[in-house]
This record gives structure tokens, sequence and C-alpha cells, in this order.
């Protein structure tokens, strides 16, 4: 699935990070990136948990 931060919106708090370390991590810049790209399927259900658990509604996750 693809997986996407948006910069401007990120404030860099981690709880992504945290969730599903595996496919997001806080960059030098200090907000998120992703680091599967495209992400597995695996993760589904933990990139959801992201998506719904970020206080700034920065992620975004399609098929
Ligand atoms: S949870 Fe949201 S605001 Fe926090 S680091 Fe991740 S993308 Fe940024």
């Amino acid at each position: 699935m693809k997986v996407n931060v948006d910069p401007d919106a990120c404030m860099g708090c981690g709880v992504c990070e945290t969730i599903v370390p595996e496919v997001f991590l806080i960059g030098d810049e200090g907000y998120a990136v992703t680091l599967l790209v495209p992400a597995p399927e695996q993760y589904r259900d933990l990139i959801q948990q992201a998506v719904d658990e970020c206080p700034e509604e920065a992620i975004s996750a399609e098929e």
C-alpha cells in the first residue's frame, strides 16, 4: 500500500514510529518519513492504527 506523510502537517511526535517502526522513522528534518515504499501488506493494520492515532492527521494510506 502507498503511505504518505504530509511534512507540513507532521509535528514529529513519534506516535507512528512507535506503532510501526518498520514503516515510519522520524527523520533528521524532524518529521516522519516512510521507510518502505510501497509498504508491505503485513503492516496494513498497524499502518491504519498510525493513521487513526496521528494527532495531526498527517498520514494517508491507500491501496
Ligand atoms: S504520528 Fe503524525 S504527527 Fe506524529 S510523527 Fe507520525 S506523522 Fe508526524
